[in-house]
């Protein structure tokens, strides 16, 4: 969306583009922001909330430095049973909470500080025709969300990427996400295993630290608390994946059953 914006697919140029940091983003992912600002004419702004969402998740503390776990992890009982999922506060907290403030400050608004009734903002989020579902309001009145992958320039994801490959050939493009981002899909947590194995040993410690019994995931949920959704340790979940696709090709009947 970025790139495609700078070329003016979408009428108006942007005046600014934000990044959130977490703190907890792949390198790839910060060297993809990094070519994107040499790329594109407008400014491509880095803000955070002065927290790393590593640093707390290891902690145990959330954004206000107070005991708990913001990312949504998944629970199970001491005897294996699923025991749902953690509520979802890490996106709030460090990426839109930061990403509004970055645009009270480029408006000249103080934090706290009452906006003037004419304030009207358009915010741009390159959420794909196959993801129709996040596309949603802002809460905030003074915001108004723009989908231009839906309604202007209408792109699924896979259009996207070869829109990409075919204007920048050989370069790949990162997707953001935290390193143990819990809603990692199999195929995205392969990536990572494959292509930064420190890293991936990173996420493994972190889960195994989730169930410590001085970590205060095992306080407040009295319950055990992974990073995948399989609820057992993480290089184990990825393994088990690992052999359910290869034993789901085996069982394939030969491509026939698709003629
Ligand atoms: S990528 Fe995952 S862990 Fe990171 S802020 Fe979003 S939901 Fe939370």
């Amino acid at each position: 969306m970025c790139l495609l914006a700078d070329r003016g697919e979408f009428g108006v140029r942007p005046d600014v583009a934000i990044f959130a940091d977490t703190g907890w983003e792949p390198q790839r992912v910060y060297d993809t922001v990094e070519w994107l600002r040499s790329e594109v004419s407008f400014p491509i702004i880095t803000t955070s909330n002065g927290r790393s969402l590593r640093e707390d998740v290891l902690n145990g503390v959330n954004a206000q430095g107070q005991p708990w776990v913001t990312i949504p992890v998944f629970l199970a009982e001491r005897n294996g049973d699923p025991a749902g999922i953690n509520w979802r506060q890490c996106t709030k907290n460090y990426k839109l909470a930061p990403i509004q403030a970055e645009v009270r400050r480029l408006l000249g608004v103080r934090p706290r500080k009452l906006l003037s009734s004419d304030t009207n903002v358009e915010m741009w989020l390159g959420i794909s025709t196959d993801e129709v579902m996040r596309a949603k309001p802002n809460r905030e009145w003074w915001i108004k969300h723009r989908f231009p992958l839906i309604d202007d320039l209408p792109m699924s994801r896979q259009e996207c990427q070869e829109w990409f490959e075919e204007n920048y050939p050989g370069r790949t493009l990162e997707r953001s996400a935290c390193v143990g981002c819990p809603f990692r899909s199999t195929t995205s947590w392969l990536s990572v295993r494959e292509s930064d194995p420190d890293l991936f040993e990173e996420a493994v410690q972190m889960d195994a630290g989730l169930r410590s019994p001085d970590h205060n995931a095992s306080k407040m949920f009295r319950k055990q608390a992974f990073l995948h959704h399989r609820r057992v340790p993480l290089a184990e979940a990825i393994q088990a994946d690992l052999e359910e696709e290869e034993n789901h090709f085996m069982n394939e009947c030969e491509g026939h059953c698709a003629l």
